[in-house]
């Protein structure tokens, strides 16, 4: 049985790695505050106890990855979470992500596409704490036809295109965080629907994320 500890030297490195994110150019005291609450090490095996606040990804089942702090902290800054947000994530990987969104009070759908992964949100520690994080199994692709509209969508995985369906469910006025793949690295685009549906593109940094495939896996 994994056992789960907070202790004071892991609150130390949070508190630093929340020093360097700042050092960084990460700005949203929300944000920060958010990811400075939540003890990044219990979404990682015991092994990376020690390594856990190292603002690195990390390895967690079926090849995929705990996205970088500094990764989580920029793509939420750009989310501009306001608390009750309607918020649909693709990619729940670790959860992590997701818990920091639901931290921030936003209603928070995330889908998985690999079952295993999905799998293990149902034994999530912090299950009982967040009544605002629901999981589903799915094709990002596709959305939640069922809860849209959303305030806010969040990729998590490098896309190969700006879904067409996941514009469809943003509401108008909304907002979409998306790493777009450029082949060697991901461009992180905002997209704001404007009322009339079309959209706006806002370009920032270069990432680098897992890719997002279509289908589920399982
Ligand atoms: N947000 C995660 C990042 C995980 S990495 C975290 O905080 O840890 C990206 C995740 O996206 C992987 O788990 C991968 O399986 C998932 N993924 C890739 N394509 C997807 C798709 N089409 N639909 C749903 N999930 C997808």
């Amino acid at each position: 049985m994994r056992t789960y500890e907070d202790t004071y030297q892991h609150k130390g490195l949070r508190k630093k790695l929340m020093d360097l994110l700042r050092d960084k150019g990460i700005t949203d005291e929300n944000v920060l505050q958010a990811m400075g609450n939540i003890p990044r090490h219990y979404f990682l095996d015991s092994a990376f106890d020690k390594i856990a606040y190292e603002d690195r990804a990390f390895p967690i089942n079926e090849g995929q990855t705990i996205s970088q702090p500094y990764t989580v902290a920029y793509q939420t800054q750009l989310l501009q979470v306001k608390p009750n947000d309607k918020i649909l994530e693709i990619g729940t990987g670790s959860i992590y992500q997701a818990t920091v969104l639901a931290e921030m009070g936003a209603k928070v759908f995330t889908i998985e596409r690999q079952k295993k992964l999905f799998d293990k949100t149902k034994t999530f520690i912090f299950k009982n704490q967040y009544p605002n994080l629901k999981f589903f199994y799915g094709d990002g692709f596709e959305g939640l036809p069922t809860y849209a509209p959303f305030d806010k969508v969040i990729i998590t995985a490098a896309a190969p295109m700006i879904p067409p369906k996941l514009i469809g469910q943003l509401k108008p006025g909304g907002r979409m965080i998306i790493p777009l793949d450029e082949g060697e690295h991901q461009r992180m685009l905002r997209i704001t629907k404007n009322e009339d549906g079309s959209i706006q593109e806002e370009s920032f940094q270069n990432f680098s994320f897992v890719p997002m495939l279509s289908g589920r896996n399982g």
